[in-house]
């Protein structure tokens, strides 16, 4: 055999026995007439000593290994006269007998420890080095635990996993899709999916009642910490259901990873929020719930004193930070720095701080006397040794947005973003559109199959903006971790859509027809969600970016770094592809 156990299995029971090992060299340590080798592979370290005594040349053999060369030793399994308590396998240690080297290796990049002195990039070029260190490898397992998981609860409830194709059609809602040429069809174009949406929608029109598919979305986006080109989605799609009936279902998947994977069990179901409060209270459709903070309106409270920021104001909001008071002059203008910083554009900041015997001192005393101040801390609720942060603007969506940078930031200054604790909200009744600058024109807020809440359909004709959709996103500690929505299956209801989004029944035939035609053939109501299963892995391994759960990444300019890829084609492949590649000027 070419092993008989791992590197991470041996006990102080199994002293006597006769192993063979092999792994990787992760130390080497000469003391005395001994060597010691720390012996790595996927399931721990064992150490292995050889004695000079016993053995010259093997001695001498284990002294001339390098880091990250490849070996199998034999040897007996003896107590160790210093235990390591931090190994598992530290009780123990082999004595060897001897030693084959299976390959040797250059001298790694970066070492191949918990905490390396590798950075990003090199990390990246040499993933398959990255791989064996514990972390990396750590977050594949979790990741793999967590698809098991995933199978065997849908599986429980009757779902199917069904295949759906990676070369479709380019689809011109959404984001920027990656396209594929054709050679058989030359001048013609394949887009990877950005998610199977209409693929989905068909099996139900096909009679697959409960579907899901683990699979992987492509979209040709900025990239930013949470988001890579290509993520994969654990996609799923029911049929004759209602909204509440898939929020609980999926609830139900949520709770069954936290508690299979994290421990974690929750008794009362997940809160539920409309995204107007969601918006109102946090500025967010994805308010981190782990700490409070809600936004107050302050437009009653804090007009009309004379000062002109807030006098000009179309919104004025506070948040309340619990026993912040202490803050110095110093971490306020810091605070107030930060805000406006570009990325969240404010003009600035006001506070004030309730003092121990009640007083409250603010940034804009002079405009209010503390009569004025104690109406303030009134409607914040706030107590003797509180801090009262506030913000204003003339744009109310805008404003809210930068106080809830502020929110978030306060949080975690605060200690209140605890990357253990776990606070899951579902964020119901979204817009079914939102109006693009750029566009110039309403674009489907989730997407344009998402049907419009049942009420608000007379309203498409009237105020279309107004329309709020059965739309829902799961949010865990301000993340998006998922989102879906009941579906329109009705062609006439779908054409509308279409319609108010700016398309010609020409173009929305040409582009959505099959779905449309499909839907003229008894297409059941159904709905469904989708989960991002690279932000469940990261956060349940308490990670800060994507990145550190995929095994092959790409860097934040979408390449990937090992293979080198995107690379130009040589001149016979765009030929075959019929492709002229023009520099840009
Ligand atoms: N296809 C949607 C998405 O990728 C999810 C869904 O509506 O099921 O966001």
């Amino acid at each position: 055999m070419f092993r008989t156990k791992t590197c991470g299995e041996l006990r102080l029971s199994d002293a006597g026995q006769e192993v063979t090992l092999a792994g990787w060299v992760q130390r080497i340590r000469k003391m005395g007439g001994m060597t010691f080798l720390d012996l790595r592979d996927r399931y721990g370290v064992t150490q292995i000593v050889f004695e000079e005594s016993d053995n010259h040349d093997l001695n001498e053999a284990a002294n001339h290994l390098g880091r990250e060369y490849v070996v199998q030793v034999k040897g007996k399994v003896a107590e160790r006269a210093s235990k390591n308590s931090n190994l598992p396998t530290g009780d123990i240690e082999i004595i060897a007998s001897d030693l084959k080297v299976l390959n040797p290796s250059e001298v790694p990049p970066f070492t191949i420890e918990d905490n390396t002195d590798g950075g990003d990039e090199l990390r990246m070029k040499y993933r398959y080095l990255d791989i064996r260190r514990n972390p990396v490898r750590r977050n594949l397992e979790l990741r793999h635990r967590m698809t098991m998981e995933v199978r065997r609860y849908l599986d429980s409830k009757g779902f199917l996993e069904i295949e759906t194709p990676m070369l479709v059609g380019s689809t011109p809602e959404g984001a920027r899709d990656f396209v594929v040429p054709s050679r058989m069809n030359q001048g013609q174009f394949y887009a990877l999916p950005q998610s199977p949406q209409t693929l989905k929608q068909l099996l139900m029109v096909g009679g697959i009642d409960r579907y899901f598919q683990i699979v992987k979305c492509f979209r040709d986006e900025d990239l930013r910490a949470d988001r890579q080109p290509e993520f994969t989605q654990i996609d799923c799609e029911m049929s004759y259901i209602e909204q509440d009936d898939i929020i609980n279902l999926f609830e139900g998947m949520a709770k069954h990873l936290f508690k299979e994977i994290r421990g974690v069990e929750f008794d009362k179901p997940f809160l539920r929020m409309s995204w107007a409060d969601a918006m109102r209270l946090y500025g967010s459709d994805k308010p981190d719930m782990r700490f409070g903070m809600e936004f107050v309106e302050l437009m009653d409270t804090m007009k009309g004193h004379g000062f002109p920021v807030f006098d000009s104001a179309e919104y004025i909001g506070g948040i309340c930070a619990k026993g912040a008071a202490h803050y110095t002059r110093k971490q306020l203008d810091q605070l107030t720095d930060f805000v406006k910083r570009s990325q969240i554009g404010a003009k600035g900041l006001v506070y004030a701080r309730v003092g121990e015997d009640g007083t409250v001192k603010s940034s804009v005393d002079k405009f209010y006397d503390q009569a004025a101040l104690q109406e303030l801390r009134k409607k914040m609720g706030a107590e003797p040794g509180d801090l009262i942060l506030i913000m204003s603007g003339d744009d109310a969506m805008k404003t809210r947005k930068q106080l809830c940078e502020l929110r978030l930031e306060m949080g975690r200054q605060l200690g209140l973003r605890d990357k253990d604790k776990f606070a899951c909200l579902w964020v119901v009744d979204f817009p079914m559109f939102e109006w693009s600058d750029e566009e110039q024109r309403l674009m489907a807020m989730h997407h344009p199959f998402t049907h419009p809440k049942d009420e608000d359909i007379p309203l498409l004709d009237t105020d279309p903006a107004a329309v709020r959709a059965d739309a829902y996103d799961m949010v865990i500690n301000g993340v998006e971790v998922g989102g879906g929505s009941i579906r329109i299956h009705n062609s006439n209801l779908q054409a509308k859509m279409f319609e108010i989004l700016g398309f010609t029944p020409e173009k929305a035939q040409e582009q959505f027809g099959f779905l449309m035609n499909a839907f003229k053939y008894g297409a059941p109501p159904h709905g469904g969600l989708a989960y991002g299963l690279d932000r469940w892995v990261s956060l349940f391994a308490g990670l800060d970016s994507i990145r550190d759960c995929i095994a092959f990444p790409k860097n934040n300019s979408g390449r990937d770094v090992m293979l080198d890829a995107p690379a130009p084609l040589d001149q016979k492949q765009l030929d075959e592809l019929a492709l002229a590649v023009v520099e840009k000027k």
